[in-house]
């Protein structure tokens, strides 16, 4: 079976930032045509569960109380590509609005406004050829 990175929260994983998850019953269904690959790059790059949010702005990560977090994010972003790389994946199903795994993400003000810019994992994942497909897309795969 094809190997596929996944977002780990999307399976149920107790992962997020609050300590909960991002079950997506369509995601794990996958799982029966592909051989997932979990992958969590914000606790990958060391961060805590549960962690206070974070979001992107100015290509900086800040956390809701101001507190610097690019590196562990970008830490976890390679380690993800490292995973990709290991195990031969070419796709990958990421958690949408994620300031890591999204596609599109928050715009850094912490006021749930969406643009069109991704994560910093996803962007890892893209610029290496990677097709990054959100659990709204999965009907594509
Ligand atoms: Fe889910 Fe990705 Fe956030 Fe981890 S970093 S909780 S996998 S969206």
């Amino acid at each position: 079976m094809e190997n596929i990175l996944v977002s780990a929260c999307l399976t149920g994983e107790n992962v997020k930032y609050d300590g909960y998850n991002n079950l997506n019953d369509k995601v794990v269904a996958l799982k029966k045509r592909y051989n997932f690959i979990l992958i969590c790059p914000e606790v990958m790059g060391g961060l805590l569960i549960p962690r206070v949010p974070a979001e992107v702005k100015n290509n900086k990560v800040i956390t809701k109380n101001n507190v610097d977090v690019t590196k562990e994010y970008h830490k976890g972003a390679e380690i993800a590509l490292e995973l990709a790389k290991k195990y031969n994946c070419k796709k990958a199903i990421l958690k949408s609005k994620s300031p890591s795994c999204g596609k599109s993400r928050y715009d850094g003000t912490f006021t749930h406004k969406l643009i069109d810019e991704y994560g910093i994992t996803a962007q890892l994942l893209i610029n290496n050829g990677i097709k990054v497909y959100t659990e709204e897309e999965i009907d594509n795969l």
